[in-house]
């Protein structure tokens, strides 16, 4: 297959590439608040060590700190059911909580899908009515892409944003996600749809 031009500072029709980092330090005030289509893309990154950046994010406090808050969840759940039993409530009643640290750990899995298009740099390729919301999504676990973001970052990588505002914002979502795969195949990383 021929050299994608995706690494380019035109690359779909977006211009200026922005480092994800600068973007959360400014706290996403320079992504416009309108409608449009946006993309994230590897700044700097080596594709070939995905094994290391999964171990190098297990290993993370956060990780840990996960761990942690589903042993303490189950203990929790015990006392609850315990407790509503002792009321004369019967069994099962105990409450439940999300299992954080399975569905990190999942989403960490996403990355075997790399490299998705043979040296191709691009993530993710969506379109919202508000691509500031939609961009900060990605520190608040609300994006597809977050996990796997978090732990390229953990590693060093530098990962670029592209935003274009424009009101036609899902039609050319799905007119760049069509021209992206006549050029590669099939759709980036782990853009399912
Ligand atoms: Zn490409």
């Amino acid at each position: 297959m021929k050299k994608c031009k995706c690494h380019t500072s035109t690359a779909l029709g977006f211009r200026d590439w922005k480092p994800f980092q600068e973007c959360a330090e400014e706290r996403f005030e320079t992504i416009p608040q309108e409608q449009g289509v946006y993309c994230f893309r590897i700044g700097k990154g080596d594709i070939t060590k995905l094994k290391k950046i999964k171990s190098a994010f297990r290993e993370s406090p956060l990780v840990t700190a996960f761990d942690k808050m589903r042993i303490v969840s189950e203990k929790v759940s015990k006392a609850s059911n315990q407790l509503f039993n002792d009321c004369g409530l019967g069994q099962e009643w105990g409450l439940k909580f999300p299992n954080y640290a399975e569905a990190l750990e999942y989403d960490l899995n996403g990355i075997d899908e790399l490299p998705g298009n043979d040296g191709c740099p691009i993530l993710y390729i969506g379109a919202s009515d508000s691509l500031r919301e939609r961009i900060k999504n990605v520190m608040e676990w609300k994006h597809p892409l977050s996990v796997p973001l978090w732990a390229f970052l953990y590693s060093g990588w530098t990962i670029q944003v592209g935003v274009r505002s424009i009101t036609d914002n899902w039609n050319e979502e799905a007119k760049i996600k069509r021209e992206y795969k006549t050029d590669h195949r099939k759709l980036p990383f782990i853009v399912k749809r």
